[in-house]
């Protein structure tokens, strides 16, 4: 079963009529083989499917027109096998609105050194048929993925797989709905933003419903439907005893249910994927959610604390990338840091809404007083994030276009337990260093709160980014701020030239 199981990518081949039927006939028939074995990797998370090769403009245009049409479609995968003129891509490409991969590949894998002749050379053409259409990919100024290599190897399919990833997302993203239950915190900068430009630039549309919309859908929550949840709560959650059922705050226990059902049918009847909340705002509320924010995002919805609508979107598209193999996604702030010379760390987590997905061991289902929101003291999950290399991104609005900064992290153990913090958290080492990484964020103006990822890579954002047409930069290993610092002037220019 593929992960994004109705979805599809389309393989189509160029070529062109010189070389007659016989050569085309094989062209289609080593088309189809490629296709079929690519589908049939597991690792493809939806399905392949060779359309056709095609020889002339119109036939370019019409596939090209086919896959904008196609709401199953997510893009295509284009290869030369042959020689293919490029000038016919010129009318398709410019139609074309799907995102697309050119798979540099060819046939063989190896020269047949012994049999090698002109008839072989005509066929397998990819080497210099690619350039032919980089040419004019690159002269109609399309972003687009190039991978090189031969199609059986790992690192090819691997990479493809993780582009149609990306696409998948980027499929989902046009059109997905967010909502937002209050404003965002008041005098916050990084959390406002252009919701306009956000539906017209990443397809996502951003809308605010008043509070007492979601009170009204939580208060119609039934009894029976709260038993059953706070049953799974004790199977899935080590409980704090005064939350267990005998225990003196047990009804703040089954207020979280109340609230989560209230959330999840909410979102459900209006198509939401994502929404946020504000500690503002909760009039009606006895709790500001925790522990229900907690596990919706762990269902895959994305969220933005303080109304922070950029980042829910955000972590939405993280998580959907991340779909049926997720190592752990979440919502995240850089909270605090640990600046000892000898290893310097920041530690990510937030108020409440940290996702389970990051927990190394099963979490503890807590509750504790929020000094913060003036209401009753919200349940919530408390863990330890995981170890291994992760990413925190973040989407920011710089009046003139959309950003996106990514920086590699290392999540690790902390140093010492924890037993005061009524929190789940992280703690991680930056790239290349906390005094460059911290500095080249702050530099670009990335916000507080990031998506934290295991499973999306700085590759994955940027090919993200191209598809969105935004910008992107990345602090990574190799970052050096003065390189960093001339990228963002440069891009200031390039910018200010697309008119973006
Ligand atoms: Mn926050």
């Amino acid at each position: 079963m593929k992960v994004y199981q109705e979805k599809e990518v389309w393989f189509v081949t160029g070529s062109q009529h010189l070389y007659g039927e016989e050569v085309l006939k094989t062209v289609a028939q080593h088309s189809q083989l490629i296709a079929e074995s690519l589908d049939a990797d597991n690792r493809m998370p939806c399905k392949i499917t060779f359309k056709e090769v095609v020889t002339t403009p119109d036939s370019i245009f019409e596939v090209c027109s086919a896959a904008n049409h196609d709401a199953n479609c997510i893009g295509l995968v284009l290869w030369m096998h042959t020689f293919s003129p490029a000038k016919m891509w010129i009318r398709g490409l410019n139609a074309l609105n799907k995102p697309f991969c050119h798979l540099h590949t060819q046939f063989n894998r190896d020269i047949p050194w012994g049999t090698i002749d002109m008839d072989f050379m005509n066929l397998n053409q990819s080497a210099h048929g690619g350039r032919e259409f980089g040419h004019i990919c690159a002269r109609l100024g399309i972003e687009r993925k190039v991978i090189v290599g031969h199609w059986e190897q790992d690192d090819v399919r691997d990479d493809l797989s993780k582009w149609i990833r990306v696409a998948a997302t980027w499929a989902e993203f046009q059109g997905m709905k967010v909502v937002r239950f209050g404003d965002n915190m008041r005098q916050v900068s990084v959390t406002c933003g252009d919701k306009v430009e956000a539906e017209i630039v990443l397809g996502v549309s951003v809308n605010t419903h008043g509070i007492g919309d979601l009170v009204g859908v939580i208060n119609d929550v039934a009894k029976s439907e709260i038993d059953d949840l706070v049953a799974t709560y004790a199977t899935e959650y080590d409980l704090a005893p005064e939350l267990g059922i005998q225990g003196d705050r047990h009804e703040s226990l089954r207020e979280a249910a109340k609230i989560e059902l209230g959330l999840r049918h909410f979102l459900k009847q209006g198509d939401f994927a994502a929404y946020t909340d504000t500690f503002e705002d909760l009039h009606g509320m006895k709790q500001l959610p925790g522990l229900p924010t907690q596990r919706l995002m762990a269902d895959g919805y994305g969220f933005g604390a303080e109304g922070d609508w950029k980042h829910a979107a955000l972590l939405r598209a993280v998580k959907y990338m991340a779909l049926g193999n997720d190592k752990g996604t979440s919502f995240m702030e850089d909270y605090t840091y640990h600046l000892d010379p000898a290893g310097p760390r920041c530690l990510g987590s937030h108020m409440l809404e940290i996702c389970p997905s990051i927990a190394e061991s099963k979490p503890k289902c807590e509750i504790h007083p929020l000094g913060i929101g003036g209401k009753e003291d919200p349940v919530r999950l408390v863990f330890d994030g995981k170890s291994g290399p992760a990413i925190n991104v973040s989407l920011v609005d710089m009046g003139t276009r959309f950003r996106l900064l990514v920086n590699n992290v290392e999540a690790m153990k902390p140093n010492e337990d924890l037993p005061n913090l009524p929190v789940a958290r992280v703690l991680w080492d930056v790239k290349p260093s906390l005094k460059d990484g911290a500095a080249a964020w702050i530099l670009a103006g990335g916000a507080h709160h990031t998506a934290f990822s295991y499973s999306v890579t700085a590759e994955d954002m940027a090919d993200f980014a191209e598809m969105a047409g935004i910008e992107l930069l990345v602090i990574d290993e190799n970052t050096d701020l003065r390189s960093f610092k001339q990228e963002m002037r440069w891009n200031e220019a390039t910018y200010g030239l697309r008119g973006i």
